[in-house]
């Protein structure tokens, strides 16, 4: 099942764009099945959860860090950790950076904007995003590496609203490309997309969806 759902998404998305197959709260034996049917990378969104399925499961795993990240324990996530989707704040970034200095790493991270309706969802509004960039003070952060942009749209049956939501990032990441990162092919990705609107995503300009209950069925909270 999973493997026949992981086959399916694949098959969807157009060259330049990664799955990123989200695990969270589904157990190590649903991922291995997604790991034979060939998937490598896998998004968590919490850090005692995924530093147990770093630890136990294959190596060559690519781990993505989704969720709200508490700066206490970003030095759990440091060693493996392939990618941050979710930096929400300067304040963030700079932790990052500082864990990752103590272990001679260069983390890889997005900034996570916040483009939904609903206020419950994180990160940095346009402005605050701009603003911060063109303080330019995390360009001496040497142990970090940004890579690009992430954002969630409102979890609506409004298809033009998710879409306009999607093509806000879309342009907001062009337009920083341009002025901040025009000579630096690393920063490269727009991670949007979920179980429901990943084509929309995709269509929007996504390089990274973040697919879960499509491929895992429905999560059971804990
Ligand atoms: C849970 C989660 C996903 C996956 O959601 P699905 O609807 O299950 O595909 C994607 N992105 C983030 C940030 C998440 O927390």
């Amino acid at each position: 099942m999973i493997a026949e759902n992981i086959k399916q998404v694949l098959s969807e998305l157009p060259a330049g764009v990664r799955l990123v197959a989200v695990s969270k709260y589904h157990p190590n034996e649903a991922i291995l099945e997604a790991y034979q049917a060939g998937q490598r990378v896998f998004g968590e969104s919490k850090v005692q959860e995924m530093t147990a399925k770093y630890e136990s499961l294959p190596k060559n795993i690519e781990w993505h860090f989704i969720g709200h990240l508490q700066t206490n324990k970003i030095k759990y996530i440091v060693p493996y950790v392939a990618l941050i989707h979710s930096i929400d704040s300067y304040k963030l970034l700079v932790e990052v950076n500082k864990q990752a200095e103590k272990t001679g790493k260069v983390i890889n991270c997005l900034l996570q904007l916040h483009i939904a309706e609903e206020e419950t969802k994180f990160g940095f509004s346009f402005k605050e995003c701009e603003d911060m960039l063109a303080e330019q003070k995390w360009q001496e952060l040497r142990n970090i590496r940004l890579c690009g942009l992430m954002g969630m749209a409102t979890n609506t049956e409004n298809i033009e609203q998710i879409k306009k939501e999607f093509c806000s990032l879309s342009n907001f990441f062009k337009k920083i490309k341009r002025t901040w990162f025009s000579d630096t092919g690393t920063f490269q990705e727009v991670s949007m997309g979920m179980s429901h609107d990943y084509k929309l995503a995709i269509t929007a300009g996504s390089t990274l969806v973040r697919v879960g209950s499509k491929i895992f069925g429905e999560r059971i909270y804990k």
